[in-house]
């Protein structure tokens, strides 16, 4: 049975956590982060069940909580975030800068419509993270530059680091953790937008751009192989990287039924003043102007114009993919051992 074989490994899983948190707390053993079993990325586990039975939290002072993991008991964390009471699980993970996180799956409260019958139409851009309608240009914080020329010198170390030896991976776990304060940024990025939007417009329309499969299409299959590959992929690390998708997935929590997502078609070449289409009118990649009446516009708020303007396609039924079910639990507290 399968059922059978998870709970062994998570069993097994379990038994390493217990011995690793051991060690982690230990004050007599300064050194002591632990590692996980594979030296892999994102292990974890989950632990569902009654709370008050299977598991428990509880908050110890402001900045301490208490998470009970069976057979390893009580263990602190740094409470960063508030546990709401509806959690039914969560999960503990190590994270690639060597992090411990414990997790808890909930989905973020909705939040009130203001009821002022305004609508906004956000466009994702890759120099800015998304461009309203207002004329407002949100960025979502990556690295500083000084970040950037840090991780390309270790970038470069790493290359040149022989393979299983100690200093690669110390080299690799530098890098881990720069790219997890980039992750952090953009995740608090997308929180604070997504509320901030929720609770200014009852209705916010973005483009359905199904990110999923843009990101992964870029380098086509054998026989039908993507073209531009290069330039693709670069932009759409860009648009992952400017948190655009985790955006309109908390949108989309935050304002459940007033997001509505809008076929992209020629919503960077229309004019949002005078409704003509014409790709000459994208004069570069910041800049509209319209080449009919002269209408210049930042070209992401211009896209973003018509964007609230449009007709929405996943609102009832329409042509649009349902979407996915599942949602991204919460990251609401983090364990680092340093609380
Ligand atoms: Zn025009």
């Amino acid at each position: 049975m399968a059922g059978r074989g998870f709970q062994t490994v998570q069993q097994q899983a379990l038994r390493d956590f217990a011995q690793a948190m051991a060690a982690f707390f230990d004050p007599g053993n300064p050194a002591g982060r632990p590692s996980w079993r594979k030296a892999g990325r994102d292990e974890g586990f989950r632990i569902t069940g009654r709370r008050g039975r299977q598991w428990d939290v509880r908050r110890v002072s402001r900045k301490v909580g208490q998470v009970w993991v069976p057979k390893a008991g009580w263990v602190r964390f740094r409470w960063s975030r508030a546990v709401p009471p509806e959690v039914k699980s969560y999960r503990v993970r190590m994270d690639r800068a060597g992090r411990w996180h414990v997790a808890f799956a909930a989905v973020p409260d909705p939040v009130p419509a203001p009821g002022n019958g305004q609508v906004v139409g956000i466009d994702r851009g890759v120099a800015v993270s998304a461009a309203l309608s207002t004329g407002e240009l949100l960025r979502c914080p990556g690295l500083t530059g000084r970040e950037r020329i840090r991780l390309r010198r270790l970038q470069r170390r790493l290359a040149r680091a022989a393979r299983g030896s100690n200093r690669r991976g110390q080299v690799k776990c530098a890098i881990a953790r720069l790219r997890a304060r980039e992750t952090d940024r953009r995740k608090d990025w997308a929180e604070k937008a997504s509320t901030g939007i929720a609770r200014r417009f009852d209705v916010i329309r973005v483009e359905d751009l199904q990110i999923g499969t843009m990101t992964r299409s870029a380098r086509g299959t054998r026989e039908n192989p993507g073209r531009n590959v290069r330039a693709k992929a670069g932009l759409n690390r860009g648009i992952l990287r400017s948190g655009w998708g985790l955006l309109v997935r908390r949108l989309e929590d935050k304002a459940p039924g007033r997001v509505e997502k809008v076929k992209p078609h020629y919503t960077s070449q229309r004019c949002s003043a005078c409704g003509q289409v014409d790709r000459d009118s994208r004069e570069s990649q910041a800049v509209f102007r319209c080449t009919a009446c002269g209408f210049a516009c930042h070209a992401d708020v211009n896209a973003a114009i018509n964007i609230a303007a449009g007709h929405a396609v996943t609102a009832r039924g329409g042509d649009g993919a349902a979407r996915p079910v599942n949602r991204e639990p919460h990251l609401l507290a983090s364990l680092t051992g340093r609380g």
